[in-house]
Order: C-alpha cells, then sequence, then structure tokens
C-alpha cells in the first residue's frame, strides 16, 4: 500500500477516488470534432438536464474547469451588469462567490429578500441528493464531474433555464466564462468552443452509467448515507465528536473536533493514514479546530472499515487514548 500498490482512498470532498473504470475510460484518444465524441457530449448533456428534472424547461452548458469556473461563468452569465446578487453565505463557498462579485464588479447583498429568481451552487449535492426543477424552481445550478458523479476533475457545468439563459446574452464579462456562448456555439455545431477536455468528457460519461446503474440519485444517497454512518458511528466510539448534529449532518462530508490529548498532533495523524493509504482532509474552518472525513467517491462499506480501522491504529501508535476534545471528560 504505501508504496504505490494501490491508490489511495480519498476521502475527502474532491478529487476522490474513482471506479477502474472510469478511469479506464480515458485511455483511447478523441478528435473534438468527431461524431462519436459528439455523441457522447450530447448523452452527457441530456443525462445531466434529466437528473435534474428539467427535461422540458432546461438545457446543461458544460465548461473546462473545475467547479468553481462553472460558479462563477453562472454568477457572471446571469446576473447583468446593472443587477445585484443576494448571496446566501452558509459557509467558505459562499464567501467565495463574494470575492467573485467583487471581481465581476458587480451589486451583490447577504441579507435575504423574497421573491427573486434563484442561482444554485449544488456542487457537493446534486447527483446524490435530490434536486428537481419541477419543485425548485431555478433558473441555474451549478456542479461538477468529479463530486457525486464520481468522474474525474475538469468539468463544471450549468443547468440552466432555457428562457433564462437566452436572456443572459451579453451578460458577461469573460468570453472563456460566458455560458450563453458557449450554448450557442454548442446548439449551432454540438461542439466546444475550445479544445474540449475529452478524456475527462468521456470518463465523465462513463461515470454517469455507473451512476444510473446504481439506481441515480437515489441509490447514490443511500451508498454515502450509509458510508457516513458507519464513519461518524466509528469515530463516536473512538471518542471524537462531530461538529454537527446528526440532523444537520448531510453525507458528503464530516467535520471532527480536535481531540484535546496533547498526544494528538494531527500531521502525524494525517501522515500514518496516508502511509496506510487513507487520505482525510485537513479542515479550513475558522469556527472550530477541526478536521474532515469524506463520505463520498467510489467507496464503501469495506472502505469506511478500514479508514477506521487505520484511524484506530494510529491513534494506539500515537498513544492517544480518546479522541474527545476538549471540555469532554476523556473516556479513558
Ligand atoms: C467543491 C465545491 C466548490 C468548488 O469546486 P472546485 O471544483 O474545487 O472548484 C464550490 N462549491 C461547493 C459547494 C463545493 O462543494
Amino acid at each position: 500500500m504505501p508504496d504505490g500498490e494501490r491508490d489511495p482512498w480519498l476521502l475527502t470532498p474532491g478529487p476522490l477516488t474513482t471506479s477502474a473504470t472510469v478511469k479506464a475510460a480515458m485511455l483511447r484518444d478523441w478528435g473534438s470534432r468527431d461524431s462519436r465524441f459528439i455523441a457522447i457530449n450530447r448523452r452527457v448533456r441530456e443525462r445531466l438536464v434529466e437528473i435534474a428534472g428539467g427535461e422540458e424547461s432546461h438545457v446543461c452548458v458544460p465548461l473546462q474547469g473545475s467547479g468553481t469556473f462553472a460558479v462563477e461563468a453562472m454568477l457572471g452569465s446571469f446576473v447583468p451588469r446593472q443587477g445585484k446578487l443576494l448571496i446566501l453565505v452558509n459557509g467558505a463557498y459562499g464567501k467565495r462567490m463574494v470575492r467573485m462579485m467583487g471581481y465581476l464588479g458587480r451589486a451583490f447583498a447577504t441579507v435575504a429578500a423574497a421573491g427573486r429568481r434563484l442561482l444554485i451552487d449544488a456542487m457537493s449535492a446534486f447527483g446524490a441528493l435530490p434536486l428537481d426543477a419541477r419543485l425548485v424552481p431555478f433558473d441555474a445550478v451549478a456542479a461538477s464531474s468529479n463530486k457525486c458523479f464520481e468522474g474525474v476533475p475538469g468539468i463544471g457545468f450549468v443547468i440552466a433555464r432555457r428562457e433564462a439563459l437566452a436572456a443572459a446574452e451579453g451578460n458577461a464579462h469573460s468570453l472563456s466564462l460566458d455560458l450563453h456562448d458557449q450554448w450557442q456555439a454548442m446548439e449551432k455545431n454540438a461542439q466546444w468552443r475550445f479544445t474540449p477536455p475529452t478524456h475527462v468528457l468521456v470518463a465523465f460519461d462513463q461515470a454517469l452509467a455507473e451512476h444510473r446503474a446504481e439506481g441515480g440519485v437515489a441509490g447514490r444517497g443511500q451508498r454515502y448515507r450509509a458510508n457516513c454512518k458507519l464513519l461518524v458511528d466509528g469515530m463516536r466510539a473512538l471518542g471524537f465528536e462531530t461538529l454537527l448534529p446528526n440532523q444537520l449532518q448531510a453525507p458528503i462530508i464530516v467535520t471532527f473536533r480536535m481531540p484535546a490529548d496533547p498526544r494528538f498532533v494531527f500531521e502525524r495523524f494525517y501522515d500514518r493514514l496516508s502511509e496506510q493509504g487513507y487520505v482525510i482532509y485537513p479542515g479550513k474552518l475558522t469556527v472550530a479546530d477541526s478536521f474532515r472525513i469524506g463520505c463520498i467517491g467510489r467507496l464503501g462499506e469495506a472502505e469506511m472499515k478500514g479508514a477506521l480501522d487505520a484511524i484506530r491504529r494510529t491513534l494506539a501508535e500515537l498513544g492517544v487514548a480518546s479522541g474527545a476534545p476538549a471540555g469532554r471528560a476523556a473516556i479513558a
């Protein structure tokens, strides 16, 4: 394991562990104007709209780049230059949108108001938690290839209400992030405006086939919830405490408070887990001293139990009796 016999399991928010078949899909080269590649591109776009329940009303505009590119493209394309955006900041990515609006030079507010048009960053939920255009009347939702869809990183996409996208012509501040232009070009000749990430797209197509085979959003969400429960129960048994109570915890990534035991040195904990083939995610949260462990990607019961075993071994090595955070009695 430590010497590259297998890839590490990525218990992170992304990039994530992908299946062997998704990786294998990248072993071929594709001409971007070849009819077979064009057919794959069409299939991916249509399937994403279907998953969002938008067949009657929405289109999918994919874009080169990570999820952030899709979010910035969504804001730049949908908020008119004289328009104003209300940002519901519930974490780091809301703060990132505030920064984007600074770059775009557009007005925004972060106080709630009613009866507005809805733009959603569903990056870490779309594909595993339900979102239906017939129930939630969004103008656009941004997500990416490599989170709950378990593709490889490199494509962001926006699922947009057709009329809203048509009305977005001329809004964008940027040629490469202009969703209206990308859409128009793709509608005209079914091709990307600039070099498409061909290998990422065919891997995404394969990942979507596997998503469907698993039972779509319901099946994927079920596996992630089972992963999350195994993880949380196992960590609590070791004394660790989650930042959030169960009723607020989404089955995507779990934040744990840093243990109080002075023998717990996070860098050593992280490195030892990584050497055993389990990559977790250092916390950057300002609200609490914490670290995170993801439940998404091509991981199941065996990998979650393996991670818990590795955590148990590592605590013993470090001489840490309990993962309990400060302010709690250690379970010695
Ligand atoms: C991951 C994530 C992003 C950023 O996506 P990148 O692919 O890292 O650019 C934005 N918003 C949310 C909610 C995310 O989970």
